[in-house]
């Protein structure tokens, strides 16, 4: 069996090494345009503050690890730019040398994860302009990071927050701008007003509201310009969102964004094609339909079932709940399930429980408040969403709730959870219990 796999990352490796270890028969070539394999995407911010002392820490296995030992025929500099689903071959040309390349298929997966997206701005090809992504882009960043004391960043999601977070760890002056009227638009104001105090505390200039249209600079940048104002700096860090690598893969089912729809199986529209990670549609356990929440957790979920499926097996994709998590500064922000936009459009009445809770018993020392806005369906008491701000004790919580809604509990029977218990780690009654304990319906 011929198996192309498009993308040597998260996805597309996490089903490589499934497709080796359960089907002996399958010959597997992986095509990736760049010339690293298996890295974590996840730590790149961790290398501004020197928490990962180098990119090169972030590689799980490199290209001849996957070729010598797994027998892998993994490719560098391979940019796949169109697919046959007829005649079932993928064709492109390497990146370097232009030499085209061609390779048939007998299944065929799409991992091409996601493009940081670059607004369209003025003077954005000026140096000094960054993305964060990649390792090759990181270390962009960090040759020029020495020679800077003032960053501005735009964009005020998780990744902007997290770089954000390393910069001025690093000792430098920080800029965020951010085009919404508040930090982490996915969070309930209130939660995401503590996010912005946080900023503050921390020497942060947060400019809200304030829509980039542009960069001043001869070659290098000097200055960034919004609507309101033109704000001097010496670099900048982009980090607006993704749009899913899938313009060559035409002809098939696609979400409004461009990412590929798929099924349980990991299965694309068109046949013998399957596709996973933050190239595919991802499926929403609460909403009931394909949602696109692009994460390296269920890109390497995603690509362990397309994996097993290629090699021969019945897997599926239970789905997601929108679980994720974030620290800044001295901050733990965790979500799951749907956020405040979602419940809202959702046909049933949704209640929302807003507590403030000790993350620890009260009388052991140094217990801190985390603030929780917890969602129920008001007729069948069902659990809808968490988010959480807090200083400890936050992930666990989220954990336990996103557990709760993968298997459709009720508000009221988060009180039946047996949950650890010790003063140093949680109240009698978990931070998860009290908006049930307090307002939870009596039999
Ligand atoms: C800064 C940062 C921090 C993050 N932090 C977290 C976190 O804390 N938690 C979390 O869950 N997720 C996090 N993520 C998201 C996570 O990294 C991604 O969800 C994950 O990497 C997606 O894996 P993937 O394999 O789908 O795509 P990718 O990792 O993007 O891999 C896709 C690969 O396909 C290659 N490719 C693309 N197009 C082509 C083509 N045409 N031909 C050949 N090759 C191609 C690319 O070069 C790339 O190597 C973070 C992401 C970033 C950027």
């Amino acid at each position: 069996m011929k198996v192309v796999i498009i993308g040597g990352d998260a996805a597309g490796m996490s089903a490589a090494m499934e497709i080796v270890r359960n089907n002996k028969s399958a010959h597997i070539v992986v095509l990736e345009k760049g010339d690293i394999y298996s890295y974590g995407q996840c730590g790149l911010p961790y290398v501004i503050n020197g928490k990962v002392p180098n990119t090169e820490e972030l590689i799980a296995r490199d290209v001849e690890e996957f070729r010598s030992k797994y027998d892998i025929d993994a490719r560098i500099f391979h940019e796949v730019t169109s697919i046959d689903t007829k005649l079932q071959k993928v064709s492109g040309h390497d990146v370097n040398s232009k030499e085209p390349f061609e390779f048939a298929y007998d299944k065929l997966l799409i991992a091409t994860g996601a493009a940081p997206t670059m607004p369209r701005l003025e003077n954005a090809d000026l140096k000094g302009i960054h993305m964060i992504k990649t390792i090759p882009q990181m270390n962009k960043l960090m040759e020029q990071l020495p020679n800077v004391k003032h960053v501005t960043v735009v964009g005020g999601g998780y990744i902007g927050l997290e770089v954000v977070e390393t910069v001025r760890e690093r000792g430098l002056d920080v800029r965020l701008i951010h085009q919404g009227s508040q930090l982490m638009s996915v969070l309930d104001p209130e939660l995401a007003k503590i996010i912005y105090e946080e900023a503050i505390s921390k020497g942060v200039d947060v400019l809200l509201n304030e829509e980039t249209i542009g960069f001043e600079g001869e070659q290098v940048v000097e200055a960034i310009r919004t609507k309101t104002g033109t704000y001097p700096t010496e670099l900048v860090i982009v980090a607006t969102g993704v749009r899913p690598n899938t313009q060559f893969a035409t002809g098939f089912a696609k979400l409004e964004n461009g990412a590929l729809i798929v099924n349980e199986k990991m299965e694309a529209s068109i046949a013998n094609v399957y596709a996973a990670g933050d190239c595919a549609s991802h499926y929403n356990r609460l909403k009931q339909q394909d949602d696109y929440l692009p994460l390296g957790t269920t890109a390497n979920k995603q690509g362990r079932i397309a994996g097993l499926n290629i090699a021969g097996f019945n897997q599926k994709f239970k789905g997601i709940v929108g679980t994720s998590i974030l620290k800044f500064f001295d901050l733990q922000i965790g979500m799951t399930g749907l956020t405040n936009d979602a419940a809202d459009k959702s046909n049933a009445l949704i209640e929302a429980y807003v507590m403030e809770v000790n993350d620890i018993a009260s009388y052991y020392p140094h217990p801190s408040k985390m603030k929780l806005r917890m969602l129920v369906e008001q007729q069948s008491r069902k659990l809808v969403g968490l988010q959480i701000v807090g200083k400890h004790g936050v992930d666990k919580r989220i954990d336990v709730f996103a557990t709760a809604l993968y298997n459709e509990m009720t508000f009221e029977e988060l009180l039946d959870l047996d949950l650890a218990y010790a003063p140093p780690f949680s109240g009698v009654w978990d931070a998860l219990m009290q908006a049930p304990k307090r307002y939870g319906k009596k039999n």
